[in-house]
């Protein structure tokens, strides 16, 4: 626990360098996976207001109800601990502790309800405000050994529920079914889903965010089954495409462009590139084969303590990689009234190139 609390503390001493680059005074961080990322530990987002409070410089403070205050005693060596009553006002103990007039340049953390953030400008009316994101991001972007440990062991699993359930015949289950299957599976292996898991089934599967339902699952389809689970906080997310019974060649052709299309994104992970280039890399693979208005969305989306966050696979994210960047590799063809095929992978950059944190199979999958 001592070890582990070095850890967290290690962070906000570096988030505090980086808030004087941006003259930030305060930071405030609300439970949110920020909050996580700075404690270890997600608070409890509610009407009673919660806070972690960066100063530029000195201990960082916790304002807390006195009722949750138990919940933060291991940090009593380390941060500032702020009770309030609920008779009290929050921000009366958050002014004495910090002073009216010191605070200038405030920063706040993106899932801050919009109810504290007009209380807290009631209460600094002369402070200037600003997200806290630049602070954030650039900690939370590159995951450092302990954060990459749990995200590959996150993805292991991901893979064994994976090969659980192509153990099994599928057709005649429904779509929801097939989800109650991959998340028994994900509870198993001691995960939680670390978003809404997604089976589609024939034409279903041209929706890439398609929502699990009644379809039964049957010969001739293609299945595109999206999941992941969270493993000590942090996200798994996979994508498998697999057909029931023989295919098609029209199935077998742009199975085949996407596969290729994951592999060139997957290669041009180096250290310096741009993630423009990541995307542009699987997207010239689907547009030299006919298909690119049929790749309706970014290649990727970075992966960590949220499903979705920094670094974005994306046209026009010119942000180069770094070591220790993971993120999805994630091209897609969706073929409207037909089928679609997505294969998603986990990667990290490292100092030699990308590696996958899924070792699932990644050829066409038939299944009965
Ligand atoms: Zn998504
Ligand atoms: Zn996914
Ligand atoms: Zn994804």
């Amino acid at each position: 626990m001592v070890s582990d609390q070095a850890r967290f503390t290690a962070r906000w001493a570096r988030a505090q360098a980086i808030m004087k680059d941006y003259r930030f005074d305060l930071v405030l961080v609300s439970p949110s996976s920020d909050f996580f990322y700075l404690l270890g530990q997600p608070g409890h987002a509610s009407p009673r207001l919660t806070l972690l409070i960066l100063p530029a410089e000195g201990r960082p403070a916790l304002l807390a109800g006195a009722l949750e205050m138990p919940g933060y005693a291991a940090w009593a060596d380390d941060l500032r601990l702020l009770p309030w009553r609920d008779e009290e006002n929050p921000l009366d103990v958050l002014r004495r502790a910090f002073g009216p007039v010191s605070v200038s340049t405030i920063g706040v953390s993106d899932r801050l309800w919009s109810v504290f953030l007009l209380r807290l400008q009631d209460t600094y009316r002369a402070a200037r405000w600003y997200p806290a994101t630049p602070v954030l991001r650039t900690l939370r972007t590159v995951k450092d050994e302990a954060e990459l440990a749990t995200l590959r062991e996150a993805s292991r699993r991901a893979d064994l529920v994976w090969a659980a359930f192509i153990s099994q015949p599928v057709a005649g289950l429904t779509e929801r079914q097939a989800v109650d299957r991959l998340e028994a599976w994900l509870a198993e292996q001691g995960m939680r889903p670390a978003f809404e898991t997604s089976v589609a089934a024939g034409p279903n599967g041209a929706s890439p965010h398609h929502t699990p339902g009644d379809r039964v699952i049957a010969a001739g389809d293609a299945l595109v089954c999206d999941f992941g689970g969270v493993l000590d906080g942090y996200c798994s997310d996979m994508t498998r495409t697999v057909h029931i019974g023989p295919p098609s060649e029209s199935f077998k052709t742009v199975y085949s462009i996407v596969q290729r299309a994951q592999e060139a994104a997957f290669r041009a992970i180096r250290p310096g590139v741009r993630c423009e280039e990541i995307d542009a890399a699987a997207r010239w693979v689907i547009e030299t084969a006919g298909y690119g208005p049929q790749f309706i969305h970014r290649t990727g989306h970075g992966l960590g303590i949220d499903i979705h966050e920094e670094p974005y696979i994306v046209q026009g994210n010119r942000q180069p990689l770094q070591p220790g960047m993971v993120f999805s590799d994630e091209p897609g063809i969706y073929l409207p009234g037909q089928f679609g095929v997505r294969i998603e992978d986990a990667v990290v950059c490292t100092e030699r190139g990308g590696e996958r944190l899924n070792a699932a199979p990644r050829e066409l999958t038939i299944l009965d």
